[in-house]
């Protein structure tokens, strides 16, 4: 094992778990941060995966055999301090920079300026909703506001628009689900993103070296023993544990498809009940030719519609092959998950004709997301509804059971939700509750 956690924050003492036989649900970045942690301190950890792979939301699609492409997450956010920075260092993974400011707006068949961007808006609508007795929506907060009122039709479509690309493309739901007091509450590394152009399966891969990893183990129930923990796998075989990391998605745990026996502490279940599982979906599109768009990082659909793949990114720089990646989020994203792949490209184009012009080639393969229907996460990842915020989380978080199950996994990450790197550390917070 290398020195990163010990030399971290989270180091833990190197046999402080001796003796220990411990088992983690998932092996998604949560996990495996998890399992080494605590394989590092002694313990003998065994992990339990229900799909047939590693990464769980970190999944690169290497069926292009010359053009893997990321399904779940993209890129790294904020490469200063972030512990995934030097965890690719470690794994030799080779980064692309992306740039919020490299970006250009296209709607109606030409280039336009870059629309009015809602942040004032929405800070003092949060601040007058951090005045009430009771949380409310982040759309009702702003519908509250004495200049939504003067606003006039256009206006008002404009800025729902800035708010559904800058807003709920970023949490994953409808302004009218997402918490007025909280919808924002993280923080966040400097140092700009990046993408990973071979792949972000390379840090699961890494992270995943020397563990003991049992795939095709889908996990039914969760039971305390007299001196320790069981697991009963949907095919009705059982494993032993003296304790347990459990990093099952939000969506997971909300569906009940995983029972808990006995059942959780009443403050957990009420956080995973009252926090949110929002939507984002990807749509690679690949292209025989170069295809003819702004090298900008960033490239806005401003439509009409403005709602449906309002965002775009062009990842031809670093790419083998030319490409184009866009995104569908929130309501929009349910609905167009519902629709089969041959329709969402027919779509997809006439994004790219309305924004580029009708000659615009069409691409010649795609690879679509479905990740509300996925029934091993059933969403993308987790946001602040209206209720429910970083404390929230807190409560997710830790130990259940007098201490014998941890819970991690992005929802559990109080600083960092809804990212890769607030997975990996809330790993490492649970191995260091678990033995700590
Ligand atoms: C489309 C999309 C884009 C994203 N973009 C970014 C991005 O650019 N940057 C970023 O930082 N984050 C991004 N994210 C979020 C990021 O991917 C997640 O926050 C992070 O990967 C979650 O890690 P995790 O370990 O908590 O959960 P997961 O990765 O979901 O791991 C949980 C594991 O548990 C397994 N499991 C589920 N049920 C069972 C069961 N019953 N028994 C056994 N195992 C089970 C799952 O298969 C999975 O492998 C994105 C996510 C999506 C979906």
């Amino acid at each position: 094992m290398i020195g990163l956690l010990a030399a971290g924050p989270f180091g833990l003492q190197a046999r402080a778990a001796e003796g220990w036989r411990i088992a983690v649900i998932g092996a998604g970045m949560a996990g495996l941060a998890a399992a080494r942690a605590l394989q590092q301190a002694g313990a003998e950890v065994t992990i339990y995966e229900a799909r047939d792979r590693i990464g769980g939301r970190v999944w690169t699609d290497r069926s292009w055999p010359d053009l893997p492409v990321d399904m779940g997450a993209s890129w790294i956010h904020g490469l200063t301090g972030n512990p995934l920075t030097a965890l690719a260092r470690e794994a030799e993974a080779a980064l692309h920079p992306t740039d919020y400011e490299s970006a250009a707006a296209f709607g109606g068949g030409s280039e336009r300026p870059y629309p009015a961007e809602p942040w004032d808006m929405l800070e003092t609508a949060q601040k007058r909703a951090w005045k009430a007795e009771e949380d409310l929506s982040l759309r009702a907060a702003v519908e509250a506001l004495p200049r939504w009122a003067k606003m006039t039709t256009a206006e008002r479509e404009a800025f729902r628009a800035a708010v559904h690309r800058m807003v709920e493309h970023e949490y994953g739901a409808d302004w009218g689900a997402l918490s007025a007091w909280s919808y924002d509450e993280a923080e966040a590394y400097g140092g700009g993103d990046a993408l990973f152009p071979h792949g972000y399966d390379q840090l699961a891969r890494h992270a995943a070296q020397g563990l003991d990893i049992r795939l095709d183990a889908r996990v039914q129930v969760v039971q305390a023993t007299r001196d320790g923990v069981r697991l009963t796998f949907a095919d009705g075989t059982q494993a032993e544990a003296d304790a347990m990391v459990c990093t099952l998605p939000l969506g997971v745990l909300q569906s009940g498809d995983v029972t808990f026996d006995p059942p959780l502490a009443p403050a957990r279940a009420e956080a995973i009940a009252s926090l949110g599982m929002g939507l984002l979906n990807k749509c690679w599109l690949r292209f025989d030719a170069p295809p003819p768009v702004p090298t900008a990082d960033w490239i806005l659909n401003l439509g009409p519609p403005a709602d449906l793949w309002p965002e775009w990114v062009n990842p031809s720089a670093a790419a083998p092959a030319p490409l184009l990646l866009a995104f569908n989020a929130g309501p929009r994203a349910e609905e167009v998950e519902a629709w089969d792949d041959a329709t969402t490209l027919v779509s997809a184009h006439d994004a790219l004709k309305g924004m580029f012009g009708t000659r615009f080639p069409a691409p010649i393969a795609a690879k679509v997301t479905r990740w509300r229907a996925d029934p091993l996460v059933y969403g993308a990842y987790s946001y602040h509804a209206v209720g429910s915020g970083a404390d929230t989380r807190r409560a997710l978080a830790g130990l259940d059971w007098d201490g014998r199950l941890a819970f991690a996994g992005e929802a559990a990450s109080p600083d960092h939700p809804s990212t890769v790197h607030g997975a990996w550390l809330s790993g490492l917070a649970a191995a260091e509750a678990l033995i700590g």
